[in-house]
Order: structure tokens, then sequence, then C-alpha cells
């Protein structure tokens, strides 16, 4: 059997990083010690997506197979996949390869790793915290598949894409890492609304482009199109200007943002309305920090926001997303004291079906599940960026005018930086190198 250290230094190799969310580095999760659980994030919360499921469907066999081996590096005594309680096909794709399975029900955030975690094992991530905290290792699906690659000595060169909403041909593709969306709209027979804007990720956490001018990474898991009229757009793309002076002047304190915080179902101590409260009084920030530090707790699941909660069609989760910029700029790090946890006795009766969220947000015409439409090749070149994960950003290796081979190191993270390297996802020629990215011409 490989040893620890030989699996972490081949999944630094091959340049895995969480393959939805922030892409934190897998080698650095695995180094973790104490670990008696090692869970299968298999949620899919965020509506409309579909990558993961497909994976449990038809990779069930080489996915409990990695996991095993995982766990045992771990030193864990017990592997778990959770997926919602609905996902029948991939709970019987992966029972049959005898893996344990955790049944979630069908609300969203499920997937939020630290609620993820309370349901599966009735532990809490302290506040501030980590899952290896409790003892538990979390990765998501797509990462696992990945980590399985990984041990057999292949890097991360695709991606699996789900892309739906207002397209003509809503798909699953397997996509170089660098691809434009443009040329992928263009495959999925373009957009079916005159003024479309482009989610890259999940409508409630994803990021919003107004044109498909941006290129997949390791962690672009969906581009789902929405017109521009959408509730959806109008949040995300306020102006940070008009978010806080909306929270000056219209709310209204009723306490709807807190009463439906997923974090402050499970016990977190972050109430949203007291944060918008303070924004009415900028020079007293200073002296709130103890209200201000708890948007850090926020996972920015968007629940408060006019989406759901708020009447006033306000959004604290920009809000807190701006505090949290404020404690970077001036680099606070809040300490949050230990203390005993536990979930609001209303928590079951407050959350929120996946079903009544995609009314909410207006996208329950489109498809829950798409068709797989295999590896992409539309394209005539692919734009690799040096910053897709967290860490410190990748330092080219290669030069303009170079031939790579798929699977070649492209980029590598300045030597003892948290960051893996980054490899070349087709064969060709390299033809720029910028501060930004790596553009390979096919060959
Ligand atoms: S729900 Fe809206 S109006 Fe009510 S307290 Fe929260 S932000 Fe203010
Ligand atoms: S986005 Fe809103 S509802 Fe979600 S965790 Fe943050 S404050 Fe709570």
């Amino acid at each position: 059997m490989v040893s620890k250290e030989e699996v972490i230094g081949l999944l630094f190799e091959a340049g895995v990083v969480g393959a939805g969310g922030a892409g934190f580095p897998t080698y650095y999760k695995l180094k973790a010690e104490g670990i008696d659980t090692y869970v299968i994030n298999g949620a899919e919360c965020e509506p409309l997506l579909f990558g993961d499921q497909y994976l449990m469907r038809k990779e069930a066999p080489s996915l409990v197979k990695t996991a095993e081996k995982i766990k045992e590096i771990l030193g864990a005594k017990q592997v778990i996949f959770a997926l919602k309680e609905k996902y029948k096909q991939e709970i019987k794709a992966l029972e049959s390869e005898g893996a344990q399975i955790f049944p979630l029900r069908d609300y969203y955030p499920a997937g939020d790793e630290v609620i993820l975690i309370r349901e599966v094992l009735g532990r809490t991530v302290p506040e501030g915290g980590l899952p290896l905290m409790v003892g538990v290792v979390v990765n998501n699906v797509e990462t696992l598949y990945n980590i399985g690659r990984a041990m057999e000595g292949l890097p991360v060169t695709h991606k699996f894409v789900t892309i739906n909403g207002a397209v003509k041909e809503p798909g699953l593709w397997l996509v170089p890492v660098g691809v434009s969306v443009e040329d992928l709209i263009n495959a999925c027979g373009g957009v079916t609304v005159d003024n479309p804007w482009y989610i890259e990720g999940g409508p409630m956490t994803g990021v919003y482009h107004s044109k498909p001018d941006f290129h997949v990474t390791k962690t672009t898991n969906a581009i789902i199109v929405v017109p521009t009229d959408s509730k959806l757009v109008q949040y995300e793309t306020m102006s940070l200007e008009r978010i806080l002076k909306n929270a000056r002047f219209a709310c209204i304190q009723c306490n709807q943002c807190t009463l439906v915080c997923s974090r402050k179902l499970i016990g977190y101590n972050l109430e949203p309305h007291k944060i918008m409260r303070l924004m009415a009084y900028p020079n007293q920030l200073r002296a709130n920090v103890d209200v201000l530090k708890s948007a850090l707790l926020c996972s920015e699941c968007n629940l408060c926001s006019g989406l759901h909660a708020c009447p006033m069609q306000l959004s604290p989760r920009r809000v807190n997303q701006y505090v949290k910029s404020l404690f970077r700029r001036e680099n606070i790090k809040p300490d949050f004291p230990r203390r005993d946890i536990e979930p609001d006795p209303l928590r079951d009766f407050r959350l929120l079906p996946s079903k009544n969220l995609l009314r909410r947000i207006g996208l329950h015409k489109y498809p829950l599940e798409v068709p797989f439409r295999g590896e992409f090749d539309s394209f005539e070149e692919v734009f690799v960026l040096l910053s897709q994960h967290t860490g410190r950003p990748c330092v080219p290796i290669v030069r303009e005018g170079d031939s790579v081979v798929k699977g070649q190191k492209i980029g590598e993270p300045p030597s003892g930086a948290l960051g893996v390297p980054i490899h070349a996802p087709i064969s060709g020629q390299v033809v720029d190198v910028s501060a930004l990215g790596i553009r390979i011409r096919k060959a």
C-alpha cells in the first residue's frame, strides 16, 4: 500500500483542488491527523447542477475504491457518502459497491460542509474552525474522482461542467480547463433570451458575468444562463454602494434574515439583522467588532436576501461579503472562543425545501437532470489561469512558442507557498504567457 506521504505527493503533483467552491488544495487537507471519519459530499445542493450525480451513477466502483483508500491513509474508522435521499439511482449504484450512505433531506443548503457534518455525525465544527477539529475530512464527489486519477499519476486537466438555464440544449460536458465559456454556450445551441447573464457555479453562490468572456477553471462546476430581469441578477449585480445604502435606509429590523440563516440555525452566533443595523452607523464599526466579526461565520448561502427572507429586498449576504473584505483589508483575524453549540430547536421547521427554492428564484422551468454530452472539443485554444485555487497563483514554467503535451506541467506555486501546479489540458503550442494565464493553441 502507498504511504500517506506518497499520496500527498501524488495529489500535489496532479494539481488536485476542491472541485467546487474556493478550490482548496486537496493534498493539504489530507495532512490532517486524528481523523475518524471521511465524508464524501454528494449533496450537490445548488439548483440545476448535475455533475456529481452523474459521477455517482457512472463511476461508483472507482469512487468507492478511492474513498476506501483515502480512509485508510487518513487512519479513519469510516467513510460515509452523504447524498440527497432523492438520488435513488446514485444511492443504488454506491450501495452495490458496498458504500455506507447517509441520506440527506432535500433542502438548501444541505451541502454546506458545516451543515453536512452536523447532519451526518451530529458534531458541530467550532465557529471559525475547520472540520478536522471534529475529526472529519470532507471531499466532494468530483474531487474524489480526481483523487483516484491522481493516484494513477493523472493530473487535473478537465472539469465536469453543467450548462443549464436559458440555453437551447442544456447538458453536462467534460471540458478541458481553460475553454472559453462562449465556445461552450455555442456548442449548446446558444442562449434563448435576449439579455443573458452567465452564472459561473450555482445560482445562489456563483459568480455573475454579463458576458461569456471568461474561462473554465478547476472549480467551475456549472454555467447557468439567466435573463437580465431575473431576481437573481438584481441581487448579485447591484453595486456595493447601493447595497450599503439600502442596508442603511431600508432595513426595518424585522429579523427575518436571522430567523432563516442557515448557520444561525445550526447554532452559530450569526445574526445578520444586527450586522445590517450597524451599517447605519459607519463610524461605530470599530466599537462593534464583536457583532461585525460574526460575518466571518457566514457561508454566503444567500437565504437571507430578498430571494427568500428579506421583505425589503435587501441582501445581508452582500453586506457580509463587504464586512469580510474589511477584516481582510485590515488583516484582522478575530478569535471565536470555543463554546457548546446546539442547533435551534425550530431548525427543522425553517429549512427551505429545494423545490420551493427553485420556484422562488424562478428556475423551476429548467431541467434538474441533463444529458451527458461527452468530452468537449469545439474550440481552438484554451486560456489556463495561473490562479484557480486557494493559495498563491502559479508561476509559469513554459514560454511563448513552446510545444506542450496534454498533462504536462506548465506552472507551479512559488516554493513553500500553499497551492498546486497547473497542467496543459490539451497538446498544442503556447501562444501567450501573461500575468493572468497561459494561452495554448490546439496542435
Ligand atoms: S430581513 Fe431584511 S429588513 Fe428584515 S432585518 Fe433582515 S435585512 Fe433588515
Ligand atoms: S448568506 Fe445569509 S443566510 Fe446564509 S449564512 Fe450568511 S447570513 Fe446566514
